[in-house]
């Protein structure tokens, strides 16, 4: 008898090793597997351009040709290797505000994506017919002044165009959106931000 109870308390004790076993394995499993989580952001796409988790990748946005000329955006997406929010930094809007632009470009620099939980979108020159033709607020294609066509035309002009893809492409994958300005060549202007009355994330938007 007192060997079958040496037995079942070895027997007990060899299950509450295999039990601890068990545990250690599924733990490890556990955090391995949250690790990867982690890790494991999904690819993130703007028009045809690609970013895998923890990539950064810069190229041009495609305005397709309408009945005036198509033109193209000069983005990079930098895809964090952690999941997180969205969000898209934009500059030349306005083709002759240059600090914004140089900014961005300072900035890419400076970001890993393998340390950066979320997305960043940079819209380094979002109007380059304006930019190429040195031309203050409006472009020189169709007159228009970028920041007033949004949220744009598919089928309109130059800058509708351009207001259309940035609008589809960008700003509906986005969840904060910065748009940055600065004086164009007739202006000298003062620091200022505004935002939009009634911004979710009020705490956010006043900073
Ligand atoms: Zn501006």
């Amino acid at each position: 008898m007192d060997s079958y109870k040496d037995m079942e308390a070895i027997f007990a004790s060899d299950k509450r090793i295999f039990f601890l076993q068990v545990l250690f394995v599924f733990l490890l499993i556990s955090s391995f597997s949250n690790i990867l989580i982690a890790q494991n952001n999904k690819t993130f796409t703007v028009g045809s351009i690609e970013a895998k988790s923890g990539e950064k990748v810069s190229d041009s946005l495609i305005v397709e040709k309408g009945f005036d000329e198509g033109t193209f955006i000069p983005i990079t997406i930098i895809n964090g290797a952690k999941s997180g929010p969205v969000l898209t930094l934009v500059a030349g809007v306005h083709g002759t505000e240059y600090v914004p632009i140089i900014s961005l470009q300072q900035l890419l620099n400076e970001i890993n994506p393998n340390e950066l939980s979320g997305t960043i979108i940079m819209v380094h020159i979002a109007n380059i017919p304006s930019f190429s033709g040195r031309a203050v607020y409006s472009s020189p294609i169709d007159n228009k002044n970028l920041n007033r066509c949004f949220p744009g035309k598919n089928k309109g002009t130059i800058s509708e165009r351009i207001a259309y893809t940035i609008t589809n492409e960008i700003i509906k994958k986005s969840d904060y959106y910065i748009d940055l300005h600065g004086g164009e060549f007739n202006e000298a202007i003062v620091d200022f931000i505004y935002f939009q009355v009634g911004c979710p994330e009020i705490h956010i938007c006043e900073q």
